[in-house]
């Protein structure tokens, strides 16, 4: 249920941080392979060590391993420890700060000190770390009421070494005697000739105005304004860009020597770790200072209910779609509970089945296209809202009625005990699974951090049981109750509702561009001539070279030539049987995973289409269940149930296929599989319930075309679809014609009845015995009956496979190199992107090792630091996809021509990238061989070997990389070269900015 999915991981993305951002090239997936397990110490609370004293110690072996929480004798800093055995480690350390005003001196704070210190000097080690370092992941954000920055490495030694830089810059930062780094990451003017404009550039200035171009993003920012009037609360921490302008240097060191103290902090150790090595660490860097009383934020008295509030959202003028968001919004009481929270999220999660009354009343009345209750957090102040996508903002009142009248429906109703049931068992699921995901030791360090913040580390953190008393809550019919008390009664509350404004953002732009023509007017011929200077010495000061190689010495002590890197072995085996392609892979557990993909080449490029909108609807009623039934058996049986279309190899050849996958208990799975194939053949289009949920499902889909999330993928189709089937089959599946093709659908009603007629009619002919490989990763017995059940399910007989159309998807788009996607942005997005045919693994390994080098040596100090994008980085991924991108940057048409000759500045540095080697190798390594779980693991070792290569390629790169010397990267340059020529290229700018340069583009799109 692709469309459904999103909604939830919508919600998920309300939590609002502003990031340091940086690349992550070729992440590839992070796990531990074995559940970590408790290592044994004699520790007991009131332990002394370096200057600590044990607080807290987990009392039982928890599944994540033991936590241990220190106190810092003398200054009071805290240290949370989780040890286990899990070999990817992670540390991280938080600052609680609180916006007092709109300039982002919290984002900008964080962006410069994490920039160099005075034991690390250079211009930014963050980034030369993240791409030089043994490092699988490094980060810092920005959360309402805390600063925090994270490493992870799968060495100890390297992980400490991440750690050492970052207490440096956290007590003493570079930025704290050179006010560059605030030029560069905060804002400044730029003048390069006294007779050019007066202009205004920097990191966070641009990421701000990117990130709050977004119509959510702008919705879930200023709606605190209003709800927390009069308070810090209300101020948006990541920054505005006009009060972004106001900030001086000084005000910002002021602010840096008040926050970060060890008495104002928390660090954070997971994984494998030696405790009393870390605690010497930090009594290092604390020991210095003595203690000082921070208070905790001053409560919100909440003052009543505020009624609706309007808003307007700037965009173009020329802008046609002027559906808003309607978010009503209620701020929790400070006495809930951890457990009395969470139960809040289950109910909200219950109540936003379709089913519910409360969203067939929201869908009936056609106000938006879709809702969506949900919990939500700022800083330590809770919320509960209900949110309208593609909003009829005039209809705010009506949508308020609706809601407090179902609202109240909700209190006076029983909940369904099977339903809560499944709920449960999904949970179980979920839980099993858990640490088969992207690094854990990231995402718990990062779930303590939000603990701290909220102020709520005993019930996050330390909260035994949760599923236990949240199953109490419900079985003692305790959570309707607390919902009316905590939200139905609750009064502290508002409607919000933002309307686009057309023409307000060329307002907004104008007004800024008077300032500066004002600014600068009211300069003398002096100052100007200053400011020129200035300029010029920024961008000396930025090109300067060579200030890191020591900084590096100290901060990466792996050898890359001493690693490991031997791939896992599986016990794989492939068969056929009856026609039918078998791989599996044996691992000991009570989960399996299973991925059945069908060869579509037989279908029509039509039919492609509407098999892909059918899909989308799975989740739906069947002809043989209810709504109920088929939503309970999701959550009872299958676990991230997934229905594409993707191109896959088999053999040697790319095949459009349609790839069903889901992971099940043993147990269950037939039951799982009399899910999934009903799911596959009867989903009830027709039936008029479904039909109109349907019909707004495809509004829904329309709105998210301008969404950040929607447009990074569909920029990566469109550059990719002129050199890749891959890609051009994605492109022509979601993009322009797929927005085309939805807007006609709903647009009459003879459309849409061809529609739902079409999409009935796309299954026939997909699911059959010749064009089927049967993929599963289980036990011996799981992987045994799932084939045999499988077989049972196929037809029996099978016509001639003739193929179809759909293999001439992207024959057309071969003409179109360069494409430009008008859209009304503040920020632009630029992809260029090349699949290459690079089956000689040597030379993909050195292409990655000189695209990370071009990254940090060009694209991230010329289009990052002196352009001021948000994020600017190029790189090969071990899939051989060259790619180049800028993002959130003031101007993309004039850095495309730059990005061309990335092969010529390659050739110019390539005598340099010795020197820097090795840590670019470290890199990618660490990237190709950190573990991501045995079934993730597994999966992708089975990919490979139905496609013919035998095994998953991570390693052999890995190896290939290790062993490289500096000719065999001069000896890629050609194949870069090649690489960088062939390249599609699709751009997201304004209208004018297209206009401007018109003729780069083969094909300019417009979304209208
Ligand atoms: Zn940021």
């Amino acid at each position: 249920m692709k469309k459904f999915t999103r909604l939830t991981a919508i919600v998920l993305a309300f939590m609002l941080a502003f990031g340091s951002f940086c690349s992550g090239n070729a992440r590839t997936e992070v796990r531990a392979d074995e559940k970590p397990m408790l290592i044994s110490t004699r520790l007991v609370p009131g332990a002394k060590a370096h200057g600590f004293t044990l607080d807290i110690l987990s009392a039982e072996e928890e599944e994540g391993g033991m936590l241990q929480v220190w106190e810092h004798d003398k200054t009071g800093a805290k240290v949370y420890m989780l040890v286990n055995d899990d070999p990817e480690r992670a540390f991280g350390i938080l600052f609680k700060t609180e916006p007092s005003d709109d300039t982002g001196r919290l984002h900008i704070l964080e962006h410069s000190v994490c920039a160099a210190s005075e034991k690390y000097p250079g211009l930014d080690v963050f980034f030369d770390l993240s791409s030089q370092g043994f490092i699988t992941d490094i980060n810092a954000t920005t959360w309402h009421s805390s600063t925090n920055y994270y490493v992870a490495s799968l060495d100890e030694q390297e992980l400490m070494n991440g750690a050492d830089y970052y207490l440096d810059c956290s007590f003493h930062g570079a930025v704290r005697n050179d006010p560059n780094y605030f030029y560069r990451e905060a804002w400044r003017y730029v003048l390069e000739d006294v007779n050019d404009p007066l202009t205004v550039t920097g990191v966070v200035y641009n990421e701000m105005k990117g990130s709050l171009s977004d119509l959510d993003s702008f919705t879930l920012n200023y709606v605190f304004r209003h709800l927390y009037p009069d308070s810090n609360y209300a101020y948006i921490s990541g920054g505005v860009p006009d009060t972004i302008l106001d900030i001086t240097y000084d005000q910002l060191i002021k602010f840096y020597n008040e926050c970060y103290h060890p008495s104002n902090c928390s660090v954070l150790v997971y994984g494998d770790i030696n405790y009393d090595k870390w605690l010497e660490k930090f009594d290092s860097y604390f020991g210095e200072f003595e203690r000082e009383e921070f208070h905790a934020p001053e409560k919100y008295v909440p003052k009543g209910n505020y009624g609706i509030v309007e808003d307007k959202f700037p965009v173009a003028a020329n802008t046609e779609d002027l559906s808003g968001r309607l978010l009503y919004i209620w701020d929790l009481p400070d006495d809930l509970s951890y457990v009395e929270y969470n139960a809040l999220s289950l109910l909200a999660n219950y109540e936003n089945e379709i089913t519910s009354p409360i969203m067939q009343a929201l869908n009936a009345s056609g106000i938006g296209s879709a809702y969506v209750l949900s919990p939500y957090t700022l800083g330590d102040q809770r919320q509960f809202l209900v949110y309208a996508y593609d909003a009829d903002t005039s209809r705010a009142e009506e949508f308020k009625k609706i809601v407090d009248e179902q609202f109240a429906a909700i209190v006076k109703s029983e909940l369904d005990k099977e339903t809560l049931d499944c709920m449960f068992e999904e949970e179980a699921l979920a839980e099993e699974l858990a640490l088969n995901t992207n690094g854990i030791g990231v995402s718990t360090v990062s779930a303590i951090t939000r603990a701290i913040e909220a102020q709520d580390i005993e019930g996050m953190i330390l909260e035994e049981d949760l599923m236990g008393k949240l199953g109490a809550i419900f079985d003692e019919n305790k959570v309707l109750p607390l919902f009316e008390k905590a939200v139905v009664k609750n009064k502290n509350n508002l409607l919000y509702a933002v309307t686009p404004e057309p023409g307000l953002a060329e307002k907004n732009e104008a007004a800024l561009a008077e300032k500066l023509a004002a600014k600068k007017a009211a300069m003398s011929e002096k100052e100007l001539k200053k400011l020129v200077e200035q300029t010029k010495a920024y961008n000396e000061w930025n090109s300067a070279e060579g200030t890191n190689d020591e900084t590096l010495a100290k901060l990466v002590t792996v050898d890359p030539g001493k690693l490991d890197v031997t791939a896992p072995v599986y016990d794989t085996k492939r068969t056929e049987k009856n026609g039918v392609t078998i791989v599996t892979a044996n691992i000991d557990s009570d989960v399996s995973f299973y991925r059945y993909s069908f060869d579509i080449s037989n279908l029509n490029k039509k039919q492609v289409r509407y098999l892909n909108e059918y899909i989308g609807c799975l989740g739906l009623s069947t002809t043989t269940r209810t709504q109920e039934q088929v939503s309970n058996d999701a959550r009872k049986y299958v676990n991230n149930f997934s229905a594409r279309i993707a191109s896959q190899e088999v053999n040697g050849k790319e095949v459009p296929s349609l790839v069903v996958s889901f992971y099940a208990f043993n147990d269950n799975l037939e039951k799982a599989l009399d899910h999934v194939f009903d799911m596959l053949y009867n989903t009830d289009i027709t039936d008029p319930y479904n039909a109109a949920y349907i019909g707004q499902m495809a509004m829904y889909s329309l709105g998210t075309y301008s969404d950040p999330g929607t447009v990074n993928s569909l920029l990566q189709y469109a550059a990719g679809a002129p050199t890749s089937y891959s890609m051009a089959l994605s492109w022509y599946l979601n993009g322009i014609t797929e927005y085309n093709f939805l807007k006609e659908a709903i647009s009459s009603d003879e459309g849409f009845e061809q529609y739902l007629v079409g999409m009935s009619n796309s299954m026939k002919n997909v699911v059959k015995r010749q064009n089927c490989i049967i993929r599963v990763v289980g036990s011996e017995e799981s992987r045994k009956a799932s084939v045999d059940s499988m077989l049972a399910r196929l037809p029996k007989k099978n016509k001639t496979y003739k193929a179809g159309t759909v293999a001439k998807i992207g024959e057309k788009s071969k003409n179109i190199k360069t494409m430009a996607l008008e859209m009304n942005t503040q920020a632009g997005f630029l992809m260029s992107l090349y699949s290459g045919d690079n089956s000689d693994v040597k030379e993909l390994a050195a292409e990655m090792v000189a695209l990370s080098f071009m990254s940090n040596a060009v694209y991230i100090p010329q289009f990052r630091y002196v352009l001021g994008a948000y994020g600017a980085y190029c790189g090969a991924t071990s899939d051989g996809l060259v790619y180049a991108q800028l993002y959130r940057s003031p101007e993309v048409i004039g850095p495309f021509a730059d990005i061309l000759t990335t092969p010529d500045m390659l050739e110019a540095y390539a005598p340099m990238i010795e020197d820097y080697m090795d840590g670019f190798k470290l890199q990618l390594i660490s990237q190709l061989i950190t573990p991501t779980g045995k079934w993730n693991m597994a999966s992708t070792e089975l990919y490979y070997l139905a496609a013919g290569d035998g095994h998953s390629p991570e390693y052999d790169i890995a190896a290939a990389i290790r062993d490289l010397t500096v000719e065999d990267i001069i000896a890629a340059v050609p194949a870069v070269r090649e690489a960088y020529e062939n390249m599609g290229t699709a751009m997201i700018a304004t209208a004018d900015e297209i206009e401007s340069a018109k003729d780069m583009f083969d094909k300019i799109y417009k979304l209208k």
